[in-house]
């Protein structure tokens, strides 16, 4: 059987639920899910954003915060709120986890990314899954510009699947994979199954920044795929309603929309 490295990426639409509230039984099962591929073999790097939404909605504020500075605070208290519950349902499966925040200069000075990439692998290699995010509450860059440096960290999961020369990246979503159009405007949008080059024809496919809760769309998932396809790791964009689907990726099977290594 094949002991894969895979990087797993949940968004804010995944992790709250209409109400902005956590979505509990989604993080404890993708926690129950991971832990047990893991106990399959393989190693697993979560990297989970919905700091934001999760902070503004435990703050009490009406709405996601716009200015800069209630952003940051919301992510501050946001996170710590997810990395408890994490900490808490990976630990029912005996298992640890470790938090690292992440900001665009550690990833592209060299030397920043040499310490980052020897902190994973001794991670992975005393058994520990890390959780990585944006650190938002530091840096502004990555939450203010238009083009968001990691947009929702869909390119941030494809930056750390490249520093850890993973085997496979996948991004779980609100919706099945990649179509042919925006489903939520078409209903005749079809689902691609498998993508092996991402061209602007591909680009032309993916409509606007997606649902209320994720800001990332899927725009940023084929950057993502770009990265990752780039230096060989396959990219599954799949739904991560129900956990379970990752079996089925472990395995091989064709779920949600691949976009093939290439290399
Ligand atoms: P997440 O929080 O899971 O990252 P996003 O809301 O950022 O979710 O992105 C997923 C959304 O992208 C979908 O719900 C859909 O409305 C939108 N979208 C736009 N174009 C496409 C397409 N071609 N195929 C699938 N989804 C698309």
């Amino acid at each position: 059987m094949n002991r894969d490295r895979i990087v797993i990426k949940v968004g804010t639409s995944t992790l709250t639920n209409e109400l902005g509230n956590s979505n509990l039984r989604t993080m404890e099962k993708l926690a129950m899910v991971l832990s047990d591929i893991q106990n399959m073999g393989h190693e697993v790097i979560l990297v989970s954003s919905g700091a934001i939404a999760v902070g503004a909605n435990k703050m009490h504020m009406k709405e996601k915060p716009t200015d800069m500075r209630m952003k940051q605070a919301a992510a501050a208290v946001g996170q710590c709120t997810n990395m408890f519950l994490y900490d808490k349902f990976f630990g029912y499966y005996d298992k640890m986890v470790g938090q690292i925040l992440l900001n665009a200069e550690d990833i592209t000075q060299e030397e920043k990314k040499e310490n980052l990439s020897n902190t994973f692998s001794a991670l992975l290699e005393q058994g520990v899954i890390p959780i990585v995010n944006e650190n938002d509450s530091v840096s502004y860059t990555e939450i203010e510009s238009e083009e968001r440096l990691f947009s929702d960290n869909d390119v941030l999961s494809a930056v750390v699947a490249v520093l850890c020369q993973a085997d496979k990246l996948v991004i779980l979503s609100d919706i099945d994979g990649f179509y042919d159009k925006d489903p939520r405007l078409f209903k005749d949008a079809r689902l691609i199954e498998q993508i092996d080059m991402i061209d602007d024809a591909v680009y032309k496919l993916a409509g606007g920044a997606g649902s209320r809760r994720g800001t990332g769309g899927m725009r940023t998932k084929l950057k993502a795929a770009d990265l990752a396809t780039a230096q060989g790791i396959d990219t599954i964009v799949t739904n991560g309603k129900d956990p379970e689907i990752l079996y089925k990726v472990v395995s091989g099977e064709s779920c949600g929309t691949l976009f093939k290594g290439r290399r």
